[in-house]
């Protein structure tokens, strides 16, 4: 069997070197036949005409066109590590394409940048895409040193837009690397030409990359594709998306939430005892389920949201504006589902990163909005996952593409459906006028011990020096009152987080900022509080790893929780999910507290001052 390559997607503003940083790649590397380079030097020479690496890539691929025509776009290069396989920045319609196929799953992405015209608008639109394509790693390549004479001030300078947009886009920047593509420095080779860069060259930096989790550390999804019915039968088909299923392994059946059982595995030519993910094979299922094409199966443990509403970031490129209360169907693993667009709740200006209102979804520009669901569709918040990502089409035509940001499903009331929220005799706007800022949540998750009460205080305490309203809901303080009831039994600490969600939504309602600082350690959990205040939620990822946080062990809780005496502790014995899409990301392993601190203060002081862009808060309080 063929060793399955690593997808990389390379992407950038045209012109500033992608080819030729390819080129370079599998030139250096030894990919090219010998003397193929000595070739194109001799006819260069005689046309009189520049020696262009690229070209080295356009003929390797015609002759491979001929020969093979299936994937006859792809390159691929190899590293002692491993192998590589490029994928050529697609396309804005390719981007939106490859949303929905596992198969153009690329697990980072080199971002090539000019040191001459640093980060452009093209690399923050392809910044902001990438995610479509499961993507959290990338590698900046500043390229063209040359032509900057090398000069580390100019590195040091894009290098900073480019940290600016990964952390605006979400993206993880595992490396920022000057190269000159043209003639190889910084790509396999060191070169000598820049003593002064101490970080990987680009091939190091790819070389450090983790290897794919996608089959490890996440539960069993598989999307159905097909189902063949033989009498008493059913082999459903698909590829799976994440995890690892077994022969032997109990699933689930989304959406209807039917339980069957694996019997067999079926693959040609031999049935498997287990398939992680990227294998597609047919499942022979127990008993007669009622499966279907477009439903998942999944690990009973932990199975994907089942979504009547979302909140969706949009990339749209349809030919007609989408407007609120326009149709669309929107494709999401192997699952169509028609969806209605509630509301825009603002368009993302590729330019700045800033959020302005929106009346209509125009083309080739970046929305939030939220949809309502025809029928149930089934997601995830992760973009790694394929269901955390879709398509959206009108009639046949691809419109657009996203990731799924929250689940917006209305909890199961058990009060009475007399009961209605009483609309406020103050707006939202006078409140703003009154405390000369707007009301927001801001939600500090984080392990134990990662520092979220403290950076709590000190923003706390910055933004009421400063006049503004704002208190603290500490995860402790609140469990010695209004949840003192609650114990920390999964069910229990939902409800917590519930609670603390909607308390929250009050203070903002009410003009304040409501800082809070709580473990919840559940994805799904912090949607349903961002659901609560949409458009006003701020998620801030407070990271440490967990070896700084047991160091620290503020409250001596790691300790007691390794002395088994603490059941159930978040990083210890009970899991944590990071956001996989905060709004800021402060990290107190690497960085001291109090630039952590004045990074918050400056984000918060900056999404809720009162000439911020409206950020789709209502405009009447509930
Ligand atoms: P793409 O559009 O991003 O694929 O860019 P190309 O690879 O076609 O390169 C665009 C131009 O930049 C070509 O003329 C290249 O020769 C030139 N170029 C690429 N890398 C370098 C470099 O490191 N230094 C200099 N000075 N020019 C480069």
């Amino acid at each position: 069997m063929s060793e399955r390559a690593f997808p990389v997607v390379f992407a950038g503003h045209v012109d500033h070197g992608k080819s030729t940083l390819v080129a370079r790649l599998v030139l250096d590397t030894g990919g090219f036949p010998d003397g193929r380079l000595d070739e194109l030097r001799r006819a260069s020479e005689r046309r009189g005409v520049p020696l262009e690496l690229s070209f080295l890539l356009d003929a390797f691929q015609v002759e491979r066109d001929q020969a093979v025509t299936i994937d006859a776009s792809r390159v691929w290069f190899r590293s002692p590590q491993r192998r590589y396989e490029v994928i050529d920045a697609p396309g804005h319609r390719e981007f939106v394409r490859h949303a929905v196929s596992a198969a153009g799953d690329a697990r980072a992405a080199v971002l090539v940048v000019d040191a001459r015209e640093g980060v452009s608008e093209q690399t923050r639109r392809h910044a902001l895409l990438l995610p479509l394509l499961g993507v959290r790693d990338a590698i900046v390549v500043v390229n063209k040193m040359d032509a900057v004479d090398f000069a580390r001030e100019r590195f040091d300078a894009v290098a900073g837009e480019a940290r600016t947009l990964a952390q605006r886009t979400g993206l993880e920047l595992r490396a920022i690397v000057p190269a000159v593509a043209r003639d190889g420095d910084g790509v396999v080779a060191r070169g000598a030409r820049m003593p002064w860069h101490e970080g990987p060259t680009l091939l190091e930096a790819l070389d450090a990359l983790p290897e794919a989790r996608r089959d490890r550390d996440v539960p069993m999804r598989l999307p159905v594709q097909d189902v063949y019915r033989r009498d008493e039968v059913r082999i459903a088909v698909g590829t799976v998306d994440e995890g690892v299923l077994r022969a032997g392994d109990d699933v689930v059946i989304l959406p209807s939430g039917e339980g069957s059982h694996v019997e067999e595995l079926i693959a040609f030519p031999a049935a498997p005892e287990r398939a992680p993910a990227g294998t597609a094979i047919g499942v022979r299922l127990r008993g007669v389920p009622f499966v279907r094409p477009g439903d998942v199966l999944a690990d009973p443990a932990a199975v994907p949201a089942i979504a009547e509403a979302l909140d969706v970031t949009v990339f749209w490129l349809g030919e007609e504006r989408l407007a609120a209360g326009d149709f669309a169907q929107m494709r999401c693993g192997t699952r169509d589902t028609g969806v209605v667009v509630e509301r825009i709740d603002a368009r993302i200006d590729v330019a700045t990163g800033e959020r302005v209102a929106a009346e209509a979804l125009e083309r080739n520009e970046v929305y939030e909005v939220r949809l309502r669901c025809t029928e149930p569709a089934i997601v995830e918040t992760r973009p790694a996952s394929s269901l955390g990502r879709f398509a959206l089409y009108r009639g046949d035509a691809i419109g657009g593409g996203g990731l799924v940001r929250a689940v917006v499903n209305r909890r199961a009331r058990r009060s009475s459906p007399n009961v209605a929220a009483q609309r406020s005799g103050v707006d939202a706007e006078r409140r703003a006028a009154r405390w000369g800022h707007r009301g927001a949540v801001v939600w500090l998750t984080g392990l134990p011990s990662a520092g979220k009460s403290t950076l709590a205080r000190e923003l706390e305490a910055a933004l009421f020096a400063a006049g503004w309203n704002t208190y603290v809901l500490d995860g402790d303080t609140v469990r010695t009152g209004l949840n003192g009831d609650l114990g920390f039994s999964a069910e229990d600490r939902r409800e917590n987080v519930r609670r603390v969600g909607e308390v929250a939504g009050l203070f903002a309602d009410s003009g304040a900022i409501a800082i809070v600082a709580l473990v919840s350690p559940n994805a799904a959990d912090r949607d349903a509080a961002r659901a609560v205040v949409p458009g006003r939620f701020h998620e801030v990822y407070v990271r440490a790893d967990r070896a700084t946080c047991e160091a620290r062990d503020a409250k001596g809780l790691y300790r007691r929780a390794h002395a088994g005496e603490i059941a159930d502790f978040t990083g210890v014995t009970a899991p944590y999910e990071p956001p996989a899409a905060p709004e800021l990301v402060v990290d107190t392993a690497r960085r001291p507290v109090e630039d952590c601190a004045a990074e918050l203060v400056a984000y918060v002081r900056r999404v809720a001052a009162n000439d911020a862009a409206p950020a789709g808060a209502p405009a009447v309080s509930r």
